[in-house]
């Protein structure tokens, strides 16, 4: 049904564009007027899931949405506080006829579009947007959900895909709505870091990276992907996560390269979604029920080690490092860390999860409990417990150069790369200035092995 609105709101949560945004589109050929508007949370100082780097590239790209509104007539609203109340007080002081939202993926979103549902007198339209395929569209032929992602796969590939559409040619906005100001870190009380290197935040440096990623990024992605010290991975994940670009023109840009394996990842995100939509528990629990209960240690200054890139294993804090300077880590990288902080340390994988969550521009719910839990062999079609990656050997195979780890530690720029492959034989650190490893990785891994046996043969 086509309805026939006079205003509209238009609420932007994580689809920060105009390029191909399903709702905005359905609400601008619905309605005379739009109201897009977007409500900032209220939390001060810190949060277990955000931080400053994310925040950042937040306000950059609500600052470039806004002006992309402006240039096509209209004026972008901002609001701040309990989201339900602030809609529904905007609805009221603008005399809104309904309210348009692309759905959102995570637990949080989807309870406070519940809430909203249920508080609105007015109509809600939401729209399917962040996936290509509803968690609901990618069922087992009997009905259930997928728990293994080859599977998964072979049904999600060779669906037809929804093709992106256009861009709006005007947002006809009503005059005299009161809007905060565009927040800055200060709206949290957070500070930026001289320290940081962040990819720009907002639709046009989201679309200009998405043409570098297919005119040379990807281009040889199934040689280069591991490698990383190499740009051979698209380093697209923060637009898909923030919405600045639209997963339907990224996969329809990226099908013309017929790499399989790029269309795999997308899958490999879609994967995840549907795991957390199907399974919510996987927020606070083991997938694989097996592994409840593990014995995790108690966290010490190992794990302020590893948060600071401290841990005397060179390819971890490389990636540690990447990660606090730029809210980025290659994916291969992420593997070794993850392992390493489940495996070598017995630390809990949550841990590492909500530090991911704080630091990652990319930080996705799904995608992150996906990787970890994959990583400590806990989750949906995990690592089996036994495949425990060799910081030194994935060093050797990925990083021969040392080129990826001299890059982000600089300490190391003068050491023999040959050095990053094995525990110092000497027993000496590396350098006066940089730690001898903290833990030996073989001892760590036979401990592991007990540690999952012995928790197996506890529960049969
Ligand atoms: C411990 C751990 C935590 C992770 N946390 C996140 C996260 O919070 N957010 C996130 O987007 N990805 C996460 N990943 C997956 C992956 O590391 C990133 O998606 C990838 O590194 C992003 O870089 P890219 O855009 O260059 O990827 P490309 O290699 O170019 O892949 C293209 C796209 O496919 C998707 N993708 C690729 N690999 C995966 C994967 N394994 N799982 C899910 N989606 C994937 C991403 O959207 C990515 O942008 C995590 C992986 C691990 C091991």
């Amino acid at each position: 049904m086509v309805n026939n609105y006079s205003r509209v709101l238009v609420w932007f949560r994580r689809d920060l564009r105009l390029t191909d945004n399903t709702a905005l589109n359905a609400a601008i050929s619905e309605s005379a007027e739009i109201i897009p508007v977007y409500i900032l949370s209220d939390w001060k100082n810190s949060h277990l899931w955000t931080g400053p780097k994310r925040q950042k590239f937040l306000c950059e790209c609500l600052e470039s949405l806004s002006k992309n509104i402006e240039s096509l007539g209209g004026k972008f609203i901002i609001r701040q506080g309990d989201p339900v109340r602030e809609l529904l007080d905007l609805c009221q002081e603008t005399s809104a006829d309904a309210i348009y939202l692309n759905h959102d993926v995570d637990p949080h979103g989807k309870k406070v579009e519940s809430d909203l549902r249920q508080a609105s007198p007015l109509p809600i339209h939401g729209f399917q947007d962040a996936a290509l395929h509803s968690p609901e569209e990618v069922i087992k032929p009997d009905g259930t959900p997928y728990r293994v992602y080859t599977p998964f796969s072979k049904r999600w590939l060779p669906l037809p895909k929804p093709a992106p559409s256009g861009r709006p040619e005007s947002i006809p906005t009503p005059k005299d709505i009161r809007s905060l100001p565009l927040p800055s870190l200060a709206t949290w009380n957070l500070k930026e870091s001289p320290s940081w290197q962040l990819p720009k935040g907002g639709e046009k440096a989201a679309r200009d990276r998405l043409k570098s990623a297919i005119s040379k990024r990807i281009t040889n992605y199934d040689q280069t992907r591991d490698i990383p010290s190499h740009p051979g991975t698209s380093r697209l994940s923060q637009d898909l996560r923030w919405g600045t670009l639209s997963i339907r023109e990224v996969y329809q840009c990226a099908s013309k390269l017929e790499s399989l394996q790029y269309l795999k990842e997308l899958a490999w995100r879609e994967f995840y979604f549907q795991i957390l939509h199907h399974f919510p528990e996987v927020l606070h629990l083991e997938f694989n029920p097996d592994w409840r209960g593990l014995p995790w240690l108690d966290p010490d200054d190992k794990l302020l080690a590893w948060q600071t890139g401290k841990t005397g294993f060179p390819i971890i804090d490389a990636g540690i490092r990447e990660l606090l300077q730029t809210g980025f880590m290659h994916n291969r990288v992420r593997m070794i860390v993850a392992m390493f902080l489940t495996k070598d340390l017995h630390l809990d994988w949550r841990l590492g999860e909500q530090f991911f969550a704080q630091h990652l521009l990319d930080g996705e719910i799904a995608s992150n409990n996906g990787g970890w839990q994959w990583s400590a062999g806990t989750g949906a079609d995990a690592a089996p417990y036994f495949r425990i990656q060799n910081p030194w050997s994935q060093t050797k195979r990925f990083d021969p150069q040392g080129k990826y780890i001299k890059t982000w530690v600089p300490e190391l720029k003068k050491i023999s790369p040959n050095l990053f492959q094995a525990p110092p034989a000497d027993h000496q650190p590396l350098t006066p200035d940089y730690p001898f490893p903290i833990v030996d990785h073989s001892e760590e891994r036979k401990r592991t092995l007990d540690i999952f046996k012995h928790h197996k043969e506890q529960k049969s």
